[in-house]
């Protein structure tokens, strides 16, 4: 052998030291040493002429930053990746590509593009390996449509991907549907169903989640506490806040610890304590900056908003509410632009400003309108208070009461017949 081939025998690596260098960096991530695993990583990424390493290794990439909340990085790599797999020509990698990229964006807020890059992975003629994917890109989508505001359609992706969990055994992928579903239920104030679904990723987390990474149990700790928070129910939520951060900071999980900060403030803010509630959400926002969570910083823009107004401060709270519709207003987050110019129209009654006033009483029922918050039996709004909701098989969602006291005619929305209540 000359020289010449030796040094190509190093520069190169093959088929199988690819495949090993790729499990030394799993190891190595797994025991928590992240910048190791990394840097193993990326030296493959430079030196394989494998192309289903190089794809393999993009997707270790990609999960890696995505739990450090480096979501530029990620989709960085989600792009590379999927360029990957457009020269490999192979639907099942085609697939796997496009739902990295799908959830790239959806953790940088772009709403739109998540759903869009969805469809082109339902749409995909792979194998049965790109078909157990499908679970994930339904709860990717579902989050996509929840960021947008859709309801009707969230619910609809979200129970595809329960079935699929179902269908496939799948208890980690029942665990994050079960999360966001506590999101969903959050946002519709159905408290009751806004703590039932992430006590039960709890249990399958007790039950199944032995192998599982902590991670699973700080979000679903996180989502009842934002529950318990909404029920008022203050001292388990702390206690499931602290629980959650706690894993969050072993785990340097900056988006989770965004996450918690961001809900201590709120706890604090329900406990009238705004002294304690104001540097939380700035460390909040701090982070939330840097990893490019948008819906989360508009989120601290209002808990501020409403800090400011508890202490009177009308001018300060306007200021923070305007910052917070233009970050609503450029992700198309409709709820969040609702709960601006319903808080706005508060401020301006108060301070007797009758043309702003006004002008927010419309751009309220506009926001109302769009999002078609209402119960389709009695006519009366879904969303405004806690009530007790139920959601029939074609995802269209009601009080349950009137539901109760409908009988069997149908879904009046739709005018399908079957009245079976659906999964969730
Ligand atoms: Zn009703
Ligand atoms: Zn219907």
């Amino acid at each position: 052998m000359n020289i010449f081939m030796r040094h190509l025998l190093v520069v190169d690596m093959g088929q199988d030291q690819t495949k090993q260098q790729i499990e030394k960096g799993l190891k190595l991530y797994q025991a928590n040493q992240t910048d190791k695993a990394l840097h193993v990583w990326i030296k493959v990424l430079e030196k394989t002429s494998d192309p289903g390493g190089k794809f393999r290794v993009l997707g270790c990439l990609i999960t890696a930053h995505s739990e450090m909340g480096k979501y530029k990085e990620m989709l960085k790599y989600a792009l590379a990746q999927i360029d990957t797999a457009r020269e490999m020509e192979d639907p099942d990698y085609l697939t796997e590509g496009y739902l990295n990229l799908a959830r790239s964006n959806e953790k940088l807020c772009d709403f739109q593009k998540t759903v869009s890059y969805c469809k082109t992975c339902l749409n995909m003629q792979g194998t049965t390996v790109s078909l157990q994917l499908n679970g994930q890109v339904c709860l990717s989508m579902g989050n996509a449509f929840l960021g947008l505001s859709v309801f009707q359609k969230a619910l609809e992706s979200y129970e595809k991907a329960l079935r699929y969990a179902h269908n496939n055994d799948d208890k980690m992928l029942e665990c994050r549907v079960c999360c966001s579903l506590g999101s969903f239920y959050v946002q519709l104030k159905d408290y009751e169903k806004a703590l039932f679904f992430p006590c039960k990723a709890a249990e399958l987390v007790n039950d199944y989640g032995k192998g599982w990474s902590l991670k699973y149990r700080a979000m679903s700790q996180y989502h009842m506490s934002v529950a318990y928070r909404k029920l008022e129910r203050l001292p388990d939520a702390m206690e499931c806040c602290e629980e959650s951060m706690k894993i969050a900071l072993q785990h340097g999980d900056r988006p989770l610890q965004a996450l918690c900060l961001l809900n201590f403030a709120d706890i604090h803010r329900c406990r009238k304590d705004v002294d304690k509630a104001f540097p939380r959400y700035e460390s909040s926002m701090c982070i939330m900056t840097e990893i490019g969570n948008r819906l989360g910083q508009c989120q601290v823009y209002l808990g501020v908003g409403k800090c400011l107004l508890q202490q009177k401060e009308l001018d300060k709270a306007l200021d923070s509410l305007q910052r917070a519709q233009e970050l609503a207003e450029a992700l198309g987050t409709k709820l969040c632009s609702l709960k601006v110019h319903c808080l706005s129209e508060g401020i301006y009654r108060m301070k007797e400003s009758q043309d702003e006033l006004r002008d927010q009483v419309v751009k309220f029922l506009q926001c109302v309108e769009e999002l078609e918050l209402y119960c389709g039996m009695c006519g009366e709004s879904i969303g405004e208070k806690n009530q007790q909701l139920q959601a029939l098989p074609c995802s269209h969602i009601f009080h349950l009461k009137c539901l109760q006291n409908n009988g069997s005619k149908g879904c009046p929305k739709c005018r399908r017949s079957s009245m079976k209540p659906g999964f969730v």
